[in-house]
């Protein structure tokens, strides 16, 4: 595209939502980038607008058309580890929805429709100030906006804590500027928008989770009604081996739905890293010595392993449920299992497991110290406890002959066991930085061969991850793009999402 022509796109967007939200210079493009990468010029934007509607959500989509501009859509930018704010394809246009922020919470049903640009701490306070009683599920980092993590299939710590699975109804703006509600959304006036998900005949929300098919511009999503209690148990564990019968002891209470949300079982590190700084232990650049790791496990009292299990509900059945966890782990090598106790009425328990939104897990981007950074590789695997100690010690020798420092957790679904891995880094060590893009691609390549594929990735990988996807020499892919063609044929929404290239760009997957 010549600067000319660009030019004139960015003079139609800025008629169309005033030019002070066209962002355009240098500093702008900078600031869209993805700050948690070593060269911020690989996926950098050329410009980022920001509408404040779904109306200019879709004026934008159809003089993106018009003069064949690529958007890449936002909501909060705040995806670190996976791309921020940035664009998979470079010189993308970021269309920002962050100043979208209305949210409509029905109480009574547990339900709330929200705009893009709403963060946690935005849902959160409204629901204090409300007084609403209805629980948020918060990520780790939780800067970023409801709608942006659940599309992006972001975790949290409650049982509500599969965000995507509790989407109910959106409202998207389709590449060609059409408007569309699922669900039940689709009869206008509808009181069950947000109460029922399948509507009638094909149910579509799921298709729009990482995904480029269409711009989201309201988000329908199920809200816990504030407990009774809240229950459960810190655990820590002595020893790397701990992990495989742990993971054999959590999966059938997570089957049997005893345990309602996802345990997540994290190394030292997960724990230490928000505590303190690597340089105030060694200043050896290999991997950690073992003398090194028991001196950090002793001054913060974590064990190699740490977990956390929270129940919800009426008192007598989270006391019932405490009682079944118990048992489970009786006569177990434990190294320490400290019991919590929140009851209706007790001060709020300012915590992520209790809904409140944080962004301290952000402090392990100073590990190494310079400025931080990570990214993450989270492949999923059934859950059986030989299985996550076979990949934990693959994983970790691979870590090993990096030089990096070992960051793991095994989160456990119901059905599933998530092993996210971060690789923390200091952008400003050049040696190292080197050594990342090896490492990740050695560690998708470790993963595939034992046919697990990633849940997530940044947008560095995301062809590479796309390409594990192989059955019947990539169908799905070829799936995929037929639908993303045939909406969108201009390939103005978000190409290389996913590894989904609309045809336009199709050249760009090399
Ligand atoms: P957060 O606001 O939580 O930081 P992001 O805005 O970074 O999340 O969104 C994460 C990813 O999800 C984006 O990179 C984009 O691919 C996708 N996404 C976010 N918001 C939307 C949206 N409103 N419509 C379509 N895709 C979106």
């Amino acid at each position: 595209m010549s600067p000319a022509h660009f030019a004139e796109a960015l003079k139609a967007f800025a008629a169309a939502i005033g030019p002070e939200n066209v962002f355009a210079t240098d500093e702008d493009r900078q600031a869209y980038s993805d700050h948690f990468s070593a060269d911020e010029t690989r996926h950098r934007p050329s410009a980022a607008i920001a509408p404040g509607s779904a109306e200019e959500v879709r004026e934008i989509v159809r003089i993106a058309n018009r003069y064949r501009v690529p958007l890449w859509p936002i909501s909060r930018g705040k995806n670190f580890g996976y791309g921020g704010a940035a664009p998979a394809l470079k010189g993308a246009v970021v269309l920002d929805l962050s100043r979208m922020k209305k949210i409509e919470v029905d109480a009574e049903n547990g339900v709330v429709l929200l705009e893009p640009g709403v963060g946690f701490f935005d849902l959160y306070d409204y629901l204090q100030e409300h007084k609403i009683p209805l629980w948020l599920s918060v990520p780790g980092n939780s800067w970023g906006s409801v709608a942006g993590n659940a599309l992006d299939r972001g975790v949290g710590y409650t049982s509500y804590g599969d965000h995507a699975a509790r989407i109910c109804g959106l409202e998207v703006v389709l590449p060609d500027g059409d408007l569309v509600r699922t669900g039940m959304g689709a009869m206008s006036g509808a009181p069950t928008w947000q109460l029922y998900k399948p509507g009638f005949g094909p149910s579509w929300d799921t298709l729009f989770c990482q995904s480029n098919f269409g711009i989201v511009t309201k988000l329908g999503l199920w809200l816990m009604p504030e407990p009774e209690s809240m229950l459960g148990a810190d655990f820590e564990f002595d020893k790397p081996e701990d992990l495989g019968w742990a993971i054999d002891t959590f999966a059938p209470l997570r089957r049997s739905g005893a345990i309602q949300q996802a345990p997540s079982m994290g190394n030292w590190l997960r724990s230490a890293a928000v505590m303190t700084t690597r340089d105030q232990w060694t200043k050896d650049p290999g991997p950690l010595s073992e003398s090194v790791i028991t001196a950090i496990r002793q001054k913060f009292k974590i064990g190699w392993w740490s977990v956390q299990v929270r129940f919800y509900g009426p008192l007598d059945i989270t006391e019932a449920f405490m009682r079944v966890l118990k048992a489970a782990f009786d006569g177990k090598p434990v190294l320490s299992m400290k019991p919590t106790r929140w009851v209706k009425g007790d001060p709020p328990e300012g915590s992520p497991m209790a809904g409140v939104p944080v962004t301290f897990p952000l402090a392990n981007a100073n590990w190494h110290g310079g400025r931080g950074g990570h990214i993450g590789y989270s492949p999923v695997l059934p859950p059986r406890g030989d299985l996550a100690m076979d990949q934990f010690r693959r994983t970790h020798a691979l870590y090993e002959k990096y030089g990096m420092d070992y960051h793991a957790s095994f989160a456990m679904g119901e059905r599933s066991l998530t092993n996210v891995n971060q690789i923390l880094f200091d952008r400003d060590n050049a040696d190292m930085m080197r050594r990342v893009d090896a490492f990740f691609r050695e560690l998708v390549d470790d993963a595939t061969r034992h046919r697990y594929g990633e849940y997530r990735t940044h947008i560095e990988y995301m062809n590479l991850v796309a390409s594990t996807y192989d059955f019947n020499n990539g169908a799905l892919r070829r799936l995929n793009e037929r639908v993303k063609d045939a909406l969108d044929p201009n390939g103005v929404i978000a190409p290389g999402k996913s590894g989904v290239w609309p045809a336009a760009y199709r050249s760009a997957r090399a």
